[in-house]
């Protein structure tokens, strides 16, 4: 069955839009990055093209090659700012692959040895402890 087609009321494109707000660590002309308001570690930040597709099974091959550009960047920033000791990076695509916003994003994930990853959409996080990694990460962003 095809997947259905990208729903311009899903929460990510009303936070690109400008409608609701978010924490953000980085943005381009390609991408956004913001904090997950439910991490499953401190400093997960999800990255999103501007450009509509529902995931990764929809998005154009040439917007995914610019926007793992930015995860890569993103990643790096991350590792840095935290000192982690690696990144798990994440993508879910329709529900069966346990996706629940429907705007292609990538999920990028501090990790510290010994220390597990939080459950998916568990808790949510304090504004003020989110601007914290929010503003160490934004501040570690190498320039182009
Ligand atoms: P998934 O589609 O499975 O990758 O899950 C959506 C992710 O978006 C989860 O990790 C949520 O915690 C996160 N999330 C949902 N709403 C928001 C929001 N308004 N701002 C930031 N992150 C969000």
């Amino acid at each position: 069955m095809p997947a259905p087609a990208y729903d311009e009321t899903n929460i990510f494109a009303k936070i690109l839009r400008g409608e609701l707000p978010c924490h953000k660590v980085y943005e381009d002309d390609v991408a956004l990055a913001f904090m997950d308001i439910m991490p499953r570690a401190d400093g997960h930040v999800l990255v999103l093209p501007k450009s509509p597709a529902r995931n990764i099974l929809d998005a154009d091959p040439a917007i995914l090659g610019l926007l793992i550009a930015r995860v890569q960047k993103i990643a790096l920033a991350i590792k840095s700012a935290l000192a982690a000791d690696g990144i798990t990076i994440l993508q879910y695509s329709e529900p069966a692959g346990g996706q629940i916003v429907f705007h292609l994003h990538f999920h990028v994930l501090p990790r510290w040895k010994g220390v597990e990853l939080r459950s998916h959409t568990g808790v949510l996080e304090k504004p003020e402890v989110l601007e914290v990694f929010r503003a160490k990460i934004a501040a570690a962003i190498k320039p182009d």
